[in-house]
Formats: C-alpha cells, sequence, structure tokens
C-alpha cells in the first residue's frame, strides 16, 4: 500500500509556484493578486480565508481580504464583485461560500467575471471544463486530478466509483475522469443518497472517490484487494484532546488502507492540494491578464 502524501505534493507544487512568481516578478511583471470576499463571521470561512492568505504569502502573491456584514445585500454584494470584474490590479477573486441565506449564491457566482473565477464554480467555466476546453477547475477536483498524476496512478480503463454528486467535488469529478485525457478515460460511476446497494458498486471499483461528509461510511468490506482509494471527506467529531476535535474522512482508513494500492489520509491528503489549486488557478489568471 502506498500513502498518498498531499502535504509533500503540496509542498513541492508550493516551491514550482513560487519559483514562476520569481521569474514574473524577474520579467517586470506584477505580482499576482487575489482577492477574497468574506461576508459575515463564520469561524470556519475566517480560517480557510486566514490558510489562502497564509498561501499566498508563501507563493509571493498579493492577497487581499474584502470583509463585509453578514447584512449586506446581495445587490451590494454584486456591486463589490462588479467593482473587483473592472479593477486591473485583481488577478483573480473568490467569494468565501457559504453566504448569508438571505444572498443567492449562484445569482452571486453568476456575477464574477468567469476570467477572474479562479474558484472555477462560474457556469461558463463549469460549462468548458465538461468540454474539455481551457477553464477554471474548481480547487477540490483540480487537486485531485493533480494527485493522480504527481502518484502516476493509472486511470485509463479503469472504473472509477464516485461517493457523491456535489457541484464542487463529485460531479466535476465524474466529469474530468470521464473525459478522454490523462487522468481520465475513465468508466464512472456516480452513486449518491438515493443509490441503492453501494457495496455492490465500490466492490466492483478500481478507483474509489469518496466525497460525502458520512465519517468513515467506506469500510474494508466494501473495497477490493489493490483499488486506489481517494478520501475527500472531512468531518470535524469530538475528541479528548486540545482542540476538542479530531479530523475524521469518509473512509475507515485503518481497515481499508491495507487492502489499497493507493490510499489518501485524512488530514494530510486531498486538503492540502485544494488551496494548491487556487494558487494555480490565480498564477494563470494573471497570465491571462499580462495579455489583456
Ligand atoms: P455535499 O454538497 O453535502 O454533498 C454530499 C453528497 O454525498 C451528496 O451528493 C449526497 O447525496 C451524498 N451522500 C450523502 N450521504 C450519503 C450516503 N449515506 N450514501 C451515499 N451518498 C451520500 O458535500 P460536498 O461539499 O461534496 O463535500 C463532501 C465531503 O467532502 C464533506 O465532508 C466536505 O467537508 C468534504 N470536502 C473536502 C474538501 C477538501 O478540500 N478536502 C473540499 C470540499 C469538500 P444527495 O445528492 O442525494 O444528497
Amino acid at each position: 500500500m502506498i500513502l498518498i502524501n498531499g502535504k509533500e505534493t503540496a509542498t513541492q507544487l508550493k516551491k514550482e509556484i513560487a519559483k514562476q512568481v520569481e521569474d514574473r516578478i524577474a520579467a517586470g511583471k506584477r505580482q499576482p493578486h487575489l482577492v477574497a470576499i468574506l461576508v459575515g463571521n463564520n469561524g470556519a470561512s475566517m480560517t480557510y480565508v486566514a490558510n489562502k492568505e497564509k498561501a499566498c504569502a508563501q507563493v509571493g502573491f498579493k492577497s487581499s481580504v474584502l470583509t463585509y456584514e453578514a447584512t449586506i445585500s446581495e445587490d451590494e454584494l454584486i456591486q463589490e464583485i462588479q467593482k473587483l470584474n473592472q479593477d486591473p490590479t485583481v488577478d483573480g477573486f473568490i467569494v468565501q461560500l457559504p453566504l448569508p441565506k438571505h444572498i443567492n449564491e449562484q445569482r452571486v457566482i453568476e456575477s464574477i467575471d468567469p476570467r477572474k473565477d479562479v474558484d472555477g464554480f462560474h457556469s461558463v467555466n463549469v460549462g468548458n471544463m465538461t468540454l474539455g476546453l481551457p477553464c477554471f477547475v474548481s480547487a477540490t477536483p483540480h487537486g485531485i486530478m493533480e494527485l493522480l498524476e504527481a502518484y502516476q496512478i493509472d486511470t485509463k480503463g479503469k472504473h472509477c466509483v464516485i461517493l457523491g454528486r456535489s457541484n464542487i467535488v463529485g460531479r466535476p469529478m465524474a466529469n474530468l475522469l470521464s473525459q478522454k485525457t490523462y487522468p481520465g478515460n475513465c468508466t464512472v460511476t456516480v452513486c449518491h443518497s438515493l443509490t441503492p446497494n453501494i457495496k455492490e458498486i465500490t466492490l466492483m471499483a478500481d478507483i474509489i472517490i469518496a466525497a460525502i461528509g458520512v465519517p468513515e461510511f467506506l469500510k474494508a468490506d466494501m473495497v477490493r484487494e489493490g483499488a486506489v482509494v481517494i478520501d475527500v471527506g472531512i468531518t470535524r467529531i469530538p475528541a479528548d484532546n486540545e482542540k476538542g476535535y479530531r479530523i475524521v474522512g469518509d473512509v475507515a482508513f485503518d481497515e481499508v488502507a491495507p487492502k489499497c494500492s493507493y490510499i489518501t489520509p485524512v488530514p494530510g491528503g486531498v486538503g492540502p492540494m485544494t488551496i494548491i489549486s487556487l494558487m494555480k488557478n490565480t498564477l494563470r489568471a494573471a497570465e491571462l491578464n499580462d495579455t489583456k
């Protein structure tokens, strides 16, 4: 069994991005600039944005955070986004989700200029991704593709079973892995909460991508010998430690790992790659901005 070390891969990729930023600056170009919009004071969102700022500093990007009260109206937020769309010094920006309930998230996402939508959530980017055209691919699926590539995992003709059909993980993953590319060329099955007999399906899988948010859902008797298992799940469960919680994935790691050819741990697997993908998208957005 080979443990897929997302942390190590992310550290390596971060160095490569930092080098590309250095080269940009040496060539007289600007530092890439990523802006994060944070609405309200959701603790998890504040942590995610702080981590993104930290990663920007590590690779040499400029980063800014625009914070707004949870009471901001949808129209006011969209006006702020339009300012960023027009600001030539901003290469890419993200709106940290979730937004307060009175704001329609999709309408907000659709107001972002797709060329600055480094989260890859705009329908233009999602549409281009499904057609295999140049686009910003959303961070988690992009990070998983990078991990498969970094470990040279054979995907051609393999049966990939994806647990979960969300717009941010399961569905784009299914699309990417079914494309005529590497990683890709898989036969893909997508399971969700209404799929009966999931175990029968996962037992036929060469590759399983678990993204449902149900702690330790995937057990050893659901996995065949030699499978590749990618665990996307992140759930905090109470624990008797300093933090008062620990992070658990969708895979019962201890019992599943011995059967696998490759497996990602949680934490330290897919998670660290997500932020790298955002950095890569921002660098690409800066390159596109150079040519405007
Ligand atoms: P989501 O939007 O809640 O979607 C969950 C999906 O799982 C849905 O399609 C749901 O089916 C399906 N599902 C739920 N319970 C199921 C069950 N018992 N059996 C089969 N399918 C089931 O979640 P998400 O945003 O995709 O996130 C999934 C997990 O990944 C979460 O733990 C999240 O924290 C984690 N995550 C991690 C990263 C990272 O960077 N590592 C990034 C994003 C998300 P229905 O469609 O039928 O409801």
